[in-house]
């Protein structure tokens, strides 16, 4: 049987999708650029046939005012997009997630997704300061505004970014914009040879008078594939006029050798994932960074083909691992999970099971009720249980 795609080109459009879906007893499955649909956990529609949402459609830029650095665009809009409107103004969204060119918007907002500008720039949720939604009842819920200064009502924005879709579809974005640097310049530095060194050579990287837009710290076979190297190494990229870039350097070679590498690398790192890899973050306060760093190592890096990055100042190991070892990393995630905060990006469906739900999901799970009673939308993909049928009145899934 061939599977149902709705196409709107407008909120009215969604809303009408949302409560056809509704009528037909079916569950949506939201889709954007259709780069990232196997992340987070399978969606589950319970008996329910799961209709596509195609929401690229519903695309271009609403409304941009360089002066109050803000942008508002629909869900559908791809970053490059907003990249071509925003760079002949000096400005940019500094949103650099590991993503395809065709990553929009509202996909980018909706799973939360950030890059390595998020150290210097901050997660999308202190991007945006508005949305606008169509929740699982088929209601247009706003949040937040298209000004940076407006603290009207509750904070719909920050619910809404990384819900991955299960409140609502989201229908159109304000961001706020950043001056773009206007001169950059990207080092490597190589890791300590002994290994104990590593946690106070990083801490002195993070105490150390820098001001860096991102400080990564990838693996061998990661620098071998952006072109940093050979070894273990740290890349900063640096911004700023002549002088705070040759202060900063100073500052870098006090620490260790230094070496200049292209700013092509940051790109590089941003799509660096293969289409059929397994990906997974674990983290820890980033004073821990170092001895997640080496275990890591030790329980993963003898998968053939796992590489790892560690971003510094957020104390965080993405661990990705090629699908051919999926099973290899299914068995230790179990392990990994006790020490530390495990959470699935890109997973098979056995490692899945051998994580945890987290214990914040079923708060999650009552705001869920409440925009999405009947769970239509991306059903499963957070890992709430799914009702075995659609309920036929919303409210009695208020126990
Ligand atoms: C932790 C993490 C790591 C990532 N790593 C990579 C990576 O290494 N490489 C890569 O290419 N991409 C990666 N991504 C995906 C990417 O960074 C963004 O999520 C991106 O914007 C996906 O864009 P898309 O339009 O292709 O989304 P899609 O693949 O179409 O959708 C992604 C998810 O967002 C939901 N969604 C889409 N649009 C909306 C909307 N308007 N309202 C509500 N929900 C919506 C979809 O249902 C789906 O669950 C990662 C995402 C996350 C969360």
């Amino acid at each position: 049987m061939s599977e149902i795609v709705a196409i709107p080109r407008s909120t009215a459009d969604v809303v009408d999708a949302v409560r056809a879906a509704e009528a037909d007893g079916a569950a949506l499955r939201i889709v954007a650029g259709g780069s990232w649909l196997d992340a987070a956990r399978p969606i589950d529609g319970g008996d329910r046939p799961v209709r596509r949402l195609d929401v690229r459609a519903v695309t271009g830029i609403v409304e941009y005012v360089p002066g109050d650095l803000t942008l508002t665009a629909r869900a559908g809009t791809t970053l490059a997009e907003i990249e071509e409107a925003t760079r002949p103004h000096g400005l940019w969204l500094p949103l650099d997630p590991y993503a395809a060119p065709g990553a929009t918007l509202g996909a980018t907002l909706a799973t939360a997704s950030w890059g390595t500008l998020a150290a210097s720039n901050g997660l999308p949720r202190d991007l945006t300061i508005g949305v606008e939604f169509v929740d699982g009842r088929g209601m247009v819920v706003r949040g937040g505004g298209r000004v940076v200064k407006n603290v009207a009502g509750f904070d719909l924005v920050r619910l809404t970014i990384g819900a991955w879709g299960t409140l609502g579809v989201i229908t159109e974005a304000s961001v706020r914009l950043r001056a773009r640097p206007t001169s950059e310049c990207s080092l490597a530095l190589d890791l300590p040879p002994r290994p104990e060194a590593l946690a106070p050579f990083l801490r002195a990287l993070r105490t150390a008078p820098l001001t860096p837009l991102a400080m990564e710290l990838v693996d061998a076979p990661l620098a071998r594939a952006t072109g940093v190297g050979d070894a273990d190494a740290i890349v900063v990229r640096l911004a700023g006029n002549a002088a705070a870039l040759a202060a900063q350097r100073r500052v870098l070679a006090a620490l260790g050798a230094v070496r200049e590498v292209g700013n092509a690398c940051w790109r590089a790192l941003a799509t660096a994932l293969p289409a059929d890899a397994w990906t997974v973050r674990l983290s820890q306060r980033p004073a821990r960074l170092a001895a997640l760093w080496h275990e890591t190592t030790a329980r993963a890096l003898d998968l053939d083909g796992a590489w790892r990055q560690g971003s510094i100042e957020r104390g965080v190991v993405r661990l990705v691992v090629p699908a051919r070892e999926g099973a290899a990393l299914a068995l230790r995630l179990a392990t990994l999970a006790d020490r530390w905060q495990v959470i699935g990006e890109r997973l098979p469906l056995e490692a899945w099971r051998a994580l945890p739900v987290p214990a914040s999901d079923r708060l999650s799970a009552t705001i869920r009720r409440a925009f999405d009673p009947l769970q239509l939308l991306n059903p499963g993909v957070l890992g709430h249980p799914v009702a075995a049928s659609a309920p036929a009145h919303p409210w009695s899934l208020h126990t």
